[in-house]
């Protein structure tokens, strides 16, 4: 079973709840696939077996074989090509944006003078270690670099299927997001009582429901703000899977690194009864 723990903001304890969980039940992976900056690890403490090199293919066009035609151009979905058309006094040429380009393949593959060549491009790191019994891996993402759908993947390649995934999402709503929650069982979003908390959640739940990825809420700090996420999940029949109300020992852990499930038992039975509901509602 394959849970990713998203949220629709950043800072409403999406990690606390993926890390909590992977340690309270059995056979478990984490992948850490908030790319950009990457926390699972502070709580973890992983020890490193294996380092992989992320790269994305990039296209190189051979200047000889192109005849400007135009057509890599038309086909690439993310403007990362400009062609220049020739002049009466300049030959035309091909411009490629690798920053903007996604790999996709899709030039190369319809150039008609075969003119385009693929040279990988480096975008960030995997890792992939162990931390007790739980398997861990992450990506990190080059500084600079913004393609952070492709390494999402390729931390995702490391899905171990024998095992329970859990994946600590990147906050937000946009592609990250999308290729971490992709093909999971379930997602659990994390928010909290609070006017931004509630605006952010109502968007995850609108692209939950496109992905059509069943999902439940886990309110964190749950006994501030109002009760307006409350009142939403009741509304549009939204399960409330847990309540985190704010404890200052929470805070404490965290600001440490040490996590909440290894300091305090009754925790733990919480987050093993969280996983039982999930895969409940999975079954
Ligand atoms: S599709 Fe091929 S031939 Fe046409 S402009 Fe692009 S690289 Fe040149
Ligand atoms: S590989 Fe895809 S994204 Fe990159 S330039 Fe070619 S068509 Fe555009």
């Amino acid at each position: 079973m394959i849970i990713t723990v998203a949220s629709g903001k950043g800072g409403t304890g999406k990690t606390t709840v993926a890390v909590n969980l992977a340690l309270s039940i059995d056979n478990a992976q984490i992948l850490d696939c908030d790319v950009e900056e990457p926390n699972a690890h502070i709580f973890m403490k992983p020890g490193i077996r294996e380092k992989i090199v992320a790269c994305i293919p990039i296209p190189e066009v051979d200047e000889k074989r192109c005849t400007t035609c135009g057509r890599c151009r038309e086909v690439c979905a993310y403007n990362a090509i400009a062609v220049i058309p020739p002049g009466d006094a300049v030959k035309g040429s091909v411009l490629i944006f690798p920053h903007l380009c996604h790999g996709c393949g899709a030039c190369s593959l319809l150039c008609p003078e075969k003119a385009i060549t693929e040279v990988p491009k480096e975008i960030g790191v995997v890792e992939v270690g162990v931390s007790g019994d739980v398997r861990f891996a992450h990506g990190r993402l080059t500084v600079g670099e913004i393609m952070a759908p492709p390494l999402i993947r390729q931390v995702k390649d490391h899905i171990d299927r024998a095992r329970t995934v859990i994946i600590d999402a990147p906050p937000g709503t946009s592609c990250p997001v999308i290729a971490a929650v992709k093909k999971s069982d379930y997602c659990v979003l994390v928010t909290e009582p609070t006017p931004f908390g509630l605006n952010d959640l109502v968007l995850a739940v609108e692209v939950l429901r496109k992905l059509r990825i069943p999902f439940g809420v886990v309110i964190n700090r749950s006994d501030i703000g109002d009760d307006k996420v409350e009142g939403y999940c009741r509304d549009s029949a939204i399960p409330v899977l847990m309540r985190i109300p704010f404890d200052r020992e929470i805070a404490y852990l965290y600001s440490r690194g040490i996590p909440l499930v290894r300091e305090q038992a009754a925790y733990k039975e919480k987050f093993k009864a969280l996983f039982t509901m999930i895969a409940e509602k999975v079954a």
